[in-house]
């Protein structure tokens, strides 16, 4: 999960279409180069699960050569709230200096995706949708109807924890029912393995969350404060935003806080 992004291609008779760029212009350039060693084709376009630094910031390489960017239009998330500057400086310090050589924005979208979008290429069909702001509000799933094949982005991740900071615990739950309806037969989450059984990571990601969502819901009816409902929880790891404990902890504030607000009745359940 703390390691790279996941990222894929489809390649089609008509072109190549690539799922995320990764975290930096180098990183972007390196899937360049995998995707040359599998064929010559011109990469047509690039989708954007969603807006977060290690899945887009790859992205100019990929336009560069030629792809146009498929993606959800809103790219509000929390790291950019101090601006793009601050944004691109927290940056160099996770992926380095050299690595983002190169480096401008390239997410916003040629072909913006707010509900479900189908593109027909070279003989494929390739399902791209919005499912809910769950991971974030721009969030995008892309869906091989053929080959039942689903690239989730980061609503899925390894080990279960998928974040919430960005997003809201019961929209990525009800996020959840949506892909388990899919049957896919194979998942990409955003980080991590391939899960053998797709049905297995989106049960314990729902039960994570599920269960989170009963500890804060029960904090909050008790009066507990937060800094008390969190007392369980390892500390987060300072330079580690993404460690599993880290995950944990910036997930149980959101959660408590949605808590807070279901209680008061300012959010729907
Ligand atoms: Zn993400």
């Amino acid at each position: 999960m703390e390691g790279r992004a996941n990222s894929g291609f489809v390649v089609t008779a008509d072109g190549v279409v690539v799922i995320d760029a990764l975290a930096s212009p180098r990183q972007g350039e390196q899937l360049l180069q995998t995707i040359r060693r599998v064929t010559n084709r011109p990469v047509t376009w690039l989708v954007l699960t969603h807006h977060h630094p290690d899945h887009h910031f790859g992205a100019v390489a990929l336009r560069k050569a030629g792809a146009r960017v498929i993606a959800h239009p809103d790219k509000r998330v929390l790291a950019s709230e101090g601006g793009e500057d601050a944004l691109i400086a927290d940056w160099v310090r996770v992926v380095g200096l050299d690595a983002m050589r190169g480096f401008e924005f390239a997410d916003t979208p040629d072909r913006p995706v707010t509900g479900s979008d189908t593109l027909r290429l070279g003989g494929k069909t390739i399902v791209i949708s919005h499912p809910g702001p769950g991971h974030s509000p721009g969030d995008l799933m892309v869906w091989l109807p053929r080959e039942r094949v689903l690239f989730a982005g980061d609503i899925l991740v390894e080990d279960g924890v998928s974040m919430v900071v960005d997003g809201n615990s019961g929209e990525l739950l009800r996020v959840l029912d949506t892909v388990s309806r899919m049957d896919a037969r194979m998942v990409v989450p955003g980080h991590g393995a391939i899960p053998a059984r797709p049905a297995g990571l989106v049960g314990l990601t729902r039960d994570y969350l599920a269960g989170l969502q009963g500890q804060m819901r029960s904090a909050v009816e008790k009066g507990v404060p937060m800094r008390r409902a969190m007392a369980g929880l390892a500390p987060a790891d300072e330079t580690r935003p993404v460690s599993l404990n880290s995950r944990k902890r910036r997930n149980a504030v959101r959660v408590y806080v949605e808590e807070e607000r279901k209680y008061m009745g300012l959010e729907s359940p």
